[in-house]
């Protein structure tokens, strides 16, 4: 049964009638661009089509009560008396939407509804963004204001940094909010500012889960945002996003040598992305594997963010045939790599590499074959 089916009954079963709205918002792969939001340059997710779902009704009551089908859980909150969870929890992410978006003067109204996602949970998909959108989603179908995809995600943004204390760029909701079918979508994360691209004719994303997952992710990632930082003060700009390669290059000397190589990964993985989209609108399938490819060397050795699981499943996906390029995805240290592959050949490339990464690691990955989808949408509304 598919995922709105699976809501729509559950929402029977729990209310003895149907829902009057269903909402579904998408996790995200980054094909390049990685480690550069929080130094406002470029990155280039495609919405994928694993997302959550939620089926509801308004309430009269400015009261929300959730029910989540993964966590075999329900919450309630009182949308002028919400409390900042001690620690995070599923219902966090709820109640960090409902207080930012009120932060922000949106007036909101309560619902009840059932949720469920086949994102899969920590694994650098991001579930999380999926959730706060279709969250932001559920509140814009019982509300009474516009439906707009960036000021949906800075809201939602703030609910993870300020609400839940979650360090995170500004991509994942942004792809979330504003993901488009068939199409990857680059962001400029100075401005916000979107453009689509198609993916080259005749391939297939496929998500490759190494099936680990990452160790002190935090405290490396404070320590690479405190190393670019540095670099920037260095140059006398607000970001490395203001520097380009010709720049680097000339004054690559004025930085100590770990600072430099960090900042070598993010200026050239910012020409890497922007050269992505010209890939991307000519159709070659190779330059924009080959840039995958140069993108993983730079994040395993300047930027120094992979991990030897994620480095082998590389090495596996790059050595078949039907492999035009794969990297790393994410914040690195475990979790998932992308690949872009000839579509025909997607599923069994799939077969082949998750054979070859157990053999060779021991680990048990999850591959998928993706494809782009839609931003946060309402898919039902009643009458
Ligand atoms: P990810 O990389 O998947 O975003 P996070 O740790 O940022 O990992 O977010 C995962 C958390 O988001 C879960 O632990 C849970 O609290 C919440 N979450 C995500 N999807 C769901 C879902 N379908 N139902 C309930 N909670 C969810
Ligand atoms: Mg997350």
């Amino acid at each position: 049964m598919s995922l709105a089916n699976q809501v729509k009954q559950a929402f029977r079963n729990a209310f003895n009638e149907e829902p009057a709205f269903i909402v579904r918002a998408p996790g995200r792969v980054n094909l390049i661009g990685e480690h550069t939001d929080y130094n406002d340059g470029f990155v280039f997710p495609l919405a994928i089509d694993r997302a959550a779902w939620i089926a509801l009704r308004p309430r009269a009551d400015k009261r929300l009560l959730a029910l989540s089908l993964d966590m075999q859980d329900q919450r309630e909150f009182a949308l002028d008396d919400l409390r900042r969870p001690a620690e995070v929890d599923w219902d966090g992410y709820l109640t960090g939407v409902a207080w930012s978006l009120q932060e922000r003067g949106y007036a909101l109204n309560g619902w009840e509804g059932v949720i469920s996602g086949d994102v899969p949970i920590g694994s650098g998909l991001s579930s999380s963004a999926a959730l706060e959108l279709a969250a932001a989603r559920a509140f814009y179908c019982v509300s009474d204001f516009e439906w707009d995809a960036a000021a949906m995600t800075l809201t939602c943004q703030r609910a993870e940094n300020d609400w839940l204390g979650v360090n995170c760029g500004i991509m994942d909701q942004m792809i979330s909010a504003a993901g488009v079918e068939d199409r990857a979508l680059l962001i400029d994360c100075r401005s916000l500012e979107t453009a689509t691209a198609p993916l080259p004719a005749g391939t297939a994303v496929v998500i490759l889960d190494t099936g680990t997952r990452r160790g002190l992710v935090d405290s490396a990632y404070n320590e690479r945002r405190a190393q670019c930082e540095a670099a920037a003060r260095r140059f006398g700009v607000k970001a490395l996003r203001d520097i380009d390669l010709p720049t680097f290059l000339e004054r690559e000397h004025e930085l100590e040598p770990l600072v430099r190589k960090r900042a070598r990964h993010v200026i050239s993985e910012n020409a890497r992305t922007l050269k992505a989209r010209q890939a991307m609108d000519r159709g070659d399938a190779d330059l924009l594997g080959q840039l995958m490819i140069a993108s993983h060397l730079s994040l395993r050795d300047d930027f120094e963010v992979s991990s030897p699981a994620l480095d082998a499943i590389v090495d596996c996906a790059n050595a078949d045939a039907a492999c035009y390029g794969a990297r790393m995805t994410g914040a690195g240290f475990g979790g998932c790599a992308v690949a872009l592959v000839e579509a025909d050949e997607a599923p069994a490339f799939s077969e082949r590499t998750a054979a070859n990464y157990q053999a060779a690691t021991g680990h048990d990955p999850a591959l998928y074959v993706t494809k782009a989808s839609r931003g946060a949408e309402t898919v039902y509304a009643a009458g």
